[in-house]
């Protein structure tokens, strides 16, 4: 890899390789860009193949974390981090080695808990550092907010679909029943729509089914129904060539991460099939909201306001695909990279951590 040249095409900051010998750590942190605020991204601990999968992982993480915050408007930036380690060889001196490397950065990385990361293993980084998010018990954890921000994605969706706030008797899919899924099936339950459920855990379908009436589905069956919206909040990748033959849905908003199997392809595809989707990043940006208050001192009610920026910012992504032609995908970056000029040429979004 042509390291300046990637990093320069890509538009980061900075990389930061940290190394140690005793305890044994090798980590990177990638910071894309702070021009919103400092980089906010979380720590993954992985076995990668190779020190460059690693850095392929951090650079486009960061990048995404960057859009993601500027589509929710709050003052973050994007970055991420990457342990290189196998999970079992992880050790508390190895996460407060890298705690230390965080610490040196000042605010300029603020991380939080990934792949492989515990709530536990946050706690233990925050021992070095302040710039961690995740120890408050405050919160509560990121699922009701994100499943908020993903009911107002829908109701955006289905806005500007079919010119509608009515919510009672349309029909969801939903993908997966964990945090996120069982709380949107909630809401939805909540505003009279009739909810289709999969889940790998018959346990999980059979609650669901006992509390809002839902219909089981088996778990491959789930693509073809014929339902207005499917909510996928469950794994990355399940909208590939494979699975956008079989969707009947013309709305796709769930909260899971990397839906797309290839952003530009997929995204295309679903262009192409005429279903609206709903880009990932911006309508599971609760999560990130929840954590960036966690941040600056918990205030629920401001946290829960910010997540309504999510309707606003998905109807504008909208109607920029329609008006330029271009996917909700592309539009979302286009609305973020806008923001991220904006607040470079002005500097009055620039906080200090
Ligand atoms: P979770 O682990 O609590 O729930 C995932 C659920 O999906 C589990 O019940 C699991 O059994 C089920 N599942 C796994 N494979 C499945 C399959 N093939 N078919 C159907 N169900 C399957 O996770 P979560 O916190 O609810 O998050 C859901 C998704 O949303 C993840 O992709 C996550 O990255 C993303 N997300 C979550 C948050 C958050 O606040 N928790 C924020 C942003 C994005």
């Amino acid at each position: 890899m042509l390291l300046f040249e990637t990093v320069r095409e890509m538009g980061h900051e900075q990389i930061v390789f940290c190394h140690g010998k005793n305890p044994d750590i090798k980590a990177i942190i990638a910071i894309h860009d702070t021009s919103l605020g400092p980089a906010m991204g979380a720590t993954r601990l992985f076995p990668y193949v190779s020190e460059e999968a690693a850095l392929k992982d951090a650079l486009r993480l960061s990048r995404g974390m960057t859009y993601k915050a500027a589509c929710a408007n709050i003052p973050a930036g994007g970055g991420k981090a990457v342990i290189i380690a196998n999970p079992e060889n992880k050790t508390d001196e190895m996460l407060r080695a890298y705690g230390r490397f965080v610490n040196s950065l000042n605010g300029r990385f603020i991380t939080g808990q990934d792949v492989n990361i515990t709530p536990q293993d946050v706690r233990t980084i925050s021992k070095e550092t302040k710039y961690v998010v995740g120890v408050s018990e405050k919160s509560g954890g990121p699922a009701p907010i994100t499943s908020l921000g993903v009911f107002l994605g829908i109701k955006a969706a289905v806005e500007f679909r079919w010119q509608s706030q009515k919510l009672e008797g349309l029909k969801v899919a939903v993908q997966g029943l964990g945090n996120v899924g069982k709380n949107l099936c909630w809401h939805l339950h909540e505003h009279g729509i009739k909810l289709f459920v999969s889940d790998v855990n018959p346990a999980k379908t059979e609650e669901i089914r006992q509390l809002f009436g839902a219909t089981v589905v088996e778990p491959e069956d789930i693509y073809s129904l014929d339902v207005d919206i499917f909510a996928p909040c469950a794994l990355g990748g399940i909208l590939n060539s494979e699975t956008i033959p079989l969707l009947q849905a013309p709305i796709i908003a769930g909260a899971a991460n990397n839906q797309l199997g290839h952003e530009q392809i997929h995204s295309q595809m679903l262009v192409d099939k005429g279903i609206l989707y709903s880009p990932d990043y911006v309508i599971n940006a609760g999560g990130l909201i929840n954590v960036y208050n966690e941040m600056i001192g918990y205030d629920e009610e401001k946290a829960f306001k910010q997540v309504h920026n999510i309707y606003d910012t998905l109807l504008a992504i909208f109607n920029i695909a329609k008006q330029e032609g271009i996917t909700t995908n592309d539009a979302a970056q286009k609305l973020a990279e806008e923001r991220i000029s904006s607040a470079k040429s002005s500097e009055i979004y620039q906080v200090s951590a």
